[in-house]
């Protein structure tokens, strides 16, 4: 799968009424607002009255076990589902419930999804390259083709990512943990201000595990993180506050100590 590189239908026209990210208002230090977030399918409820707040620049991990509703959740923040009842809040005051999907990316919320979907016959440098150009944001700002601010951006992210040594490579050469951090590169180098990530480091080896933990602690404060991973080891490296998701709703929520200490989380973990 390879992304969609058309400059989109609507960006002459129909982006004007989008909103800036300077409308983002963390003035309560909170990023995200979920508020009994119900989506149902079929009679089913994936989420049910789910509740969750994030905090501007925090590194939050979900866990919980399969079918609790984590990607369901993802969906709903991007405005690829949306909920039947509840509300969700962008800062103070982004609805994004009443949001497209490219207008909550272009608000500042990016999300990497678990198969990469880089070019591998372009070079790292140039997968950067594009994703920076293809932010419509970007275009619109700059009002032609030429982002003199390229250049600087794309190696300022090839650092953070630990691929500097390899900017010149055909990104199918990489490892699989590095086309991982390309793809991550490519959210950063759009600088949203919310990332998701569903399930990041699976597939990857101890050493490239450990390296995207750095890497994710590095983002936290200048972005906040909302990652979705079963690796408890790596969960652990990230050290941030855990909310354990199970039949659509908060089952508990606290440090990664916390709540594997808990009765109602051993209990669905174990299926006592
Ligand atoms: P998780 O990511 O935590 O494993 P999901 O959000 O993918 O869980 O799924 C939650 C529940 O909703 C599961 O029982 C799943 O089968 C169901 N579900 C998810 N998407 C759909 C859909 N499009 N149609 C019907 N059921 C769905
Ligand atoms: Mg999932």
């Amino acid at each position: 799968m390879t992304p969609n590189l058309q400059p989109a239908h609507d960006d002459a026209a129909g982006l004007s009424h989008l909103l800036d990210r300077g409308e983002l208002d963390l003035s309560h230090k909170v990023i995200l607002y979920l508020e009994d977030i119900t989506v149902s399918f079929d009679g089913f409820k994936a989420l049910d009255a789910l509740t969750l707040t994030i905090d501007a620049g925090e590194l939050r991990c979900i866990i919980g076990p399969n079918g609790a509703g984590k990607t369901t959740m993802m969906d709903v923040i991007t405005g690829k589902t949306r909920p039947d009842a509840g509300r969700a809040y962008f800062g103070q005051t982004l609805d994004l419930t009443k949001m497209s999907e490219p207008e909550i990316a272009h608000t500042g919320i990016g999300r990497k999804f678990q198969k990469p979907t880089i070019f591998e016959r372009h070079t790292v440098f140039e997968n950067l390259e594009l994703a920076r150009k293809t932010d419509k944001r970007v275009r619109r700002t700059l009002f032609d083709e030429v982002d003199y601010g390229v250049r600087d951006r794309v190696a300022d992210t090839l650092g953070r990512i630990r691929l500097d040594r390899d900017a010149d490579r055909p990104a199918g050469l990489l490892s699989h943990g590095q086309k991982q951090w390309l793809e991550i590169g490519m959210l950063l180098i759009q600088e949203p201000r919310l990332l998701l990530l569903d399930e990041p480091v699976a597939g990857m080896t101890d050493e490239e595990t450990e390296r995207t933990a750095e890497l994710f602690v590095s983002l936290a404060g200048e972005h906040s993180l909302m990652v979705v991973e079963h690796d408890m080891a790596f969960v652990k490296l990230l050290g941030g506050r855990v909310t354990v998701l199970h039949e659509g709703r908060v089952l508990a929520e606290g440090s990664l100590a916390t709540v594997q200490a808990d009765e109602r989380v051993i209990e669905v973990y174990l299926g006592r």
